[in-house]
């Protein structure tokens, strides 16, 4: 690979030795105020990009009012990955066409490519109509026209606040270059490891893995797979206990009503269509299989599948006459609806068993 970008890659390449460098000195400034001085910084960098590039402004997962935005595209600066406008571009282009050449951080082109190398190549061929929601936004527009302005007051103001709490060798290795790395290096393991350890629960014929350690690092984005499989939820961790602090604060800032519009797949749609895309897949792998181990599994997947949209569909039936019902009759409907999901679960649960059976048997994984 030919270097393109000699500006990026002179900045990347300087600060990691001045990291490096500057350790000795680092450990004797040390103190608990620099270290969540770095903790502070990083949560807001790395968040901004995670809640609001990527998925309000990238993927209008949910909208927000002026002053989340402002915080949002003030907070990135600390992050040092380009304009709100670059960086939803750029991320447009890796949904559309993950996995092919022009993905521009295509995890085909080998884990560093996609980690950071691809950083120090990357040529931007700039189209206009795969934003046309966001130059419609003045404040998007405006922090892209003026990004280096963004950059330098902000950075120049957080290091000057920490000059005065933690003196200045601190604030700028942790305030500043210690921050800058790890935000860096979160962002960009969603782009390499997230593509390469974890599991496939919803898009299996994707690169992208739901990594739930790496969703500690990232603020929730761990959840690759299910976020590539439905970009527009505003949750990647669709479960309770996923950790996902940008879609608790999403939620946080509807409930302060900075937000609204919050998208979520709704469970039972998200479960049928997978069942649907999963058989489709599986089929068309097995259709050249002609012995009868294959043959007793297409047919076991026609039955479990079609149990599972019948059931389906009894549910989304009784949630309609749900909304119709008086008080008397709702108790019995939820009481019904509740039996039924129970009962679909055993269902789904089945099917994700058959269609890991047949994943492992047909090495259909890749
Ligand atoms: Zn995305
Ligand atoms: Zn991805």
């Amino acid at each position: 690979m030919k270097i393109k970008n000699w500006d990026i890659f002179v900045f990347i390449v300087f600060y990691h030795l001045l990291l490096v460098v500057l350790i000795p000195a680092a450990i004797t400034a040390a103190s608990w105020p620099a270290i969540l001085l770095f903790f502070v910084t990083y949560i807001i960098g790395g968040m901004s990009i995670t809640v609001g590039y990527h998925r309000l402004y990238a993927h209008k997962a949910y909208s927000a009012n002026a002053f989340f935005e402002w915080c949002v595209l003030l907070g990135s600066a600390l992050s040092l990955e380009m304009s709100a406008l670059k960086w939803s571009h750029d991320h447009r282009i890796h949904h559309n066409h993950v996995d092919t050449e022009k993905d521009p951080y295509s995890i085909k082109k080998g884990f560093w490519y996609a980690h950071v190398l691809w950083l120090f190549d990357y040529q931007r061929d700039y189209d206009a109509s795969l934003i046309p929601d966001l130059l419609k936004n003045p404040r998007v527009v405006l922090q892209d026209r003026y990004y280096g302005v963004f950059v330098a007051g902000v950075n120049l103001a957080v290091f000057g606040i920490g000059c005065l709490l933690v003196g200045p060798l601190a604030s700028f290795y942790f305030g500043v270059l210690l921050r800058i790395a790890m935000i860096h290096h979160s962002t960009w393991f969603i782009n390499s490891l997230c593509h390469t350890i974890g599991s496939k629960t919803y898009a299996r014929e994707l690169s992208a893995v739901d990594n739930a350690l790496l969703a500690l690092l990232t603020f929730g984005e761990g959840y690759h797979n299910y976020h590539h499989a439905f970009a527009a939820d505003y949750r990647n961790g669709i479960r309770w206990y996923h950790f996902d602090p940008s879609k608790w604060t999403i939620w946080l800032a509807s409930k302060l009503g900075m937000a609204d519009k919050l998208r979520v797949i709704n469970e039972i749609a998200l479960q049928k269509a997978l069942v649907l895309k999963d058989k489709q897949l599986i089929l068309a792998h097995l259709e050249a299989e002609v012995d009868t181990v294959a043959a007793e599994l297409k047919a076991k997947l026609e039955d479990v599948s079609t149990v599972f949209e019948e059931k389906a569909a009894v549910i989304m039936l009784k949630a309609r006459e749900l909304k119709q019902a008086s008080d008397e009759q709702s108790k019995t409907i939820q009481k019904e609806m509740k039996e039924l999901r129970a009962s679909l679960k055993l269902t789904w649960n089945e099917w994700i068993a058959l269609t890991k059976q047949a994943t492992k048997q047909y090495d259909l994984a890749h």
